[in-house]
């Protein structure tokens, strides 16, 4: 079996308890890694490399270009290993392998676009000329935070880690960065990526260990600047009151409800592809999933047979094998926790119109058939509640007035799609979702590029894009008097009324 260390100041160790915890295998059941564990007092440790990284280390004499070039040779290392770390990560976490091969792909572009972003931030502005108070020259400074506390779920184990520690590293912070205990083995693989390369030791910590003791000392930790999280609303709410007590700087993304709208002059044969690749990609374990649907009363009927048909083609099984669509889900809690929603939605008088079980030729496993409920009202849980399985619902609107209001009366706002054929149209509802993301005639498409983040309790901040660096960054304003003579200050007659 694997094994894996933390990874602390640079160096590989075992965590001062000696505890070990198993990665579970989703598909076969099996364990694929032991990893260390990593408890308050290797936080402790991790979060002391990070702070003397940050205060006293080379890393703060670093120029925007001297950090991307690291992030490219992370983006180099990753593409080199790309074929063997998408198996790994499909072992670890049940993603298909198409789907794993396609986020490192994607991972290793991601910091090449952040490595971009980066050495093109305008980390300086000169503000204009200031008389009043004045005459003052006026600089504006964006300035790393120190050090950041990221915790990150297992849906997306590398890229997660990409997306955190690409943006912190580009904008020239210190990193301890806990992956979930779920699925943390490529996490690992990259530690051993940034031990190989031009990176001070004490800049980036990986430790893996489990929200309670490990996560909940990055959140209070003083010497913690900032802490970046991914996970659920319930958490995320919990790391923000943790955080108060030392007034840390907070980004959360959490949590999603995403409604896809399609229109009556929508193509529908795209549209039905678009909506199911929406909320089935990845088993639907993804936070902008599109998992409610709204149709109208006019083509609802049409437009769900034509879903069920679609559905009837996925292949679900082994994640590793090519001509599997879905995999498992990440654990059997996740996979009784959707059950338990499926469940709740037959009890308040939904239908299933196809799946809604475990598929009778998988006896291992953490499988659920993709699953579709109509005649589902807004109100029910399975439409309020983030299910995170392939659960889709369909509620009927009238008009796309009714369409809106309900898409928007839920307590998330993380993301959303809009189907039509007319673009102004489509802009013009998605103008009124509420929501940090809306695609028109796509769902899914993230970009490092472009920023995302919640509205509501979809979460704090944004993540990538010029928006997500910034987030990493301080600004500092510098005032420079040009007045140079005391007698000519304007408050001087104010203090010293006597005069010179
Ligand atoms: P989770 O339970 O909130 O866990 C996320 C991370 O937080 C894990 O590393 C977890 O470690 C840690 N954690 C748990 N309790 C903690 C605490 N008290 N203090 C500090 N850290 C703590 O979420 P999940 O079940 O892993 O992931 C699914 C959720 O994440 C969904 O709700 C989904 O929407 C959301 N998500 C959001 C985005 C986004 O970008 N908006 C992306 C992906 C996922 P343990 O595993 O040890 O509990
Ligand atoms: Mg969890």
């Amino acid at each position: 079996m694997r094994k894996y260390q933390l990874y602390i100041d640079g160096q590989f160790v075992d965590s001062a308890s000696g505890e070990t915890f198993q990665s579970i295998n989703p598909a076969t059941e099996q364990p694929v890694a032991e990893v260390a564990r990593a408890n308050r007092e290797d936080a402790k440790r991790a979060i002391a490399a990070a702070r003397r990284a940050f205060d006293e280390g080379p890393w703060s004499r670093t120029t925007p270009a001297d950090r991307s070039k690291i992030l490219l040779q992370i983006a180099e290392a990753l593409g080199a290993r790309a074929a063997e770390l998408a198996a790994l990560e499909t072992e670890d976490s049940g993603g298909t392998i198409r789907k794993t091969m396609g986020d490192l792909t994607l991972g290793a572009m991601q910091l090449m676009t952040i490595a971009e972003l980066g050495a093109s931030f305008p980390y300086v502005e000169d503000l204009p000329d200031q008389m009043i108070p004045g005459p003052a020259k006026n600089n504006v400074y964006r300035e790393p935070f120190g050090v950041c506390g990221q915790i990150i779920p297992w849906n997306f184990p590398l890229v997660m880690a990409i997306w955190k520690l690409g943006p912190a590293l580009a904008t020239g912070n210190t990193i301890v960065l806990k992956p979930a205990p779920d699925s943390p083995c490529t996490a690992m693989e990259l530690a051993k990526i940034l031990a190989e390369i031009d990176l001070p030791k004490g800049v980036v910590n990986i430790i893996p260990g489990f929200g309670p003791d490990c996560g909940e000392e990055l959140a209070t930790n003083p010497m913690v600047d900032k802490v970046a999280f991914t996970g659920s609303t319930a958490v995320g709410r919990r790391i923000m009151q943790l955080a108060g007590g030392t007034v840390k700087k907070v980004t959360l993304e959490l949590g999603g409800k995403s409604p896809a709208i399609l229109c009556d002059d929508a193509d529908l044969d795209m549209a039905s592809a678009g909506v199911l690749f929406g909320v089935f990609f990845h088993q639907g374990q993804a936070c902008e999933s599109g998992t409610r649907l709204f149709v109208s009363e006019r083509i609802h009927d049409e437009f769900v047979e034509r879903l069920v048909k679609r559905t009837k083609t996925l292949r679900v099984g082994d994640p590793s094998a090519m001509e599997s669509d879905l995999g498992p889900l990440i654990a059997e809690r996740q996979s009784e926790r959707v059950e338990g929603y499926i469940q709740s939605g037959q009890e308040e008088g939904a239908k299933i119109v196809i799946g809604g079980g475990r598929p009778g030729n998988l006896p291992k496993g953490y499988y659920v058939e993709p699953t579709i409920f109509v005649d589902v009202r807004n109100e029910m849980k399975i439409a309020q509640e983030e299910i995170f399985g392939p659960v889709l619902c369909v509620l009927k609107y009238k008009d796309v007035d009714d369409a809106v209001r309900m898409a928007n009366d839920t307590i998330y706002g993380l993301a959303g799609s809009v189907w039509s054929k007319d673009n102004e149209k489509a802009l013009a509802i998605a103008r009124r979702i509420r929501a940090g993301t809306i695609w028109i005639n796509e769902h899914h498409m993230l970009s490092a590029a472009t920023p995302f983040g919640g509205y509501k309790q979809s979460g704090i901040g944004r993540e990538l894009g010029m928006h997500g660096l910034s987030e990493y960054l301080q600004i500092k304003h510098v005032y420079t008097d040009q007045v140079g003579d005391l007698a000519q200050k304007f408050w001087y007659q104010s203090l010293f009324g006597q005069g010179l």
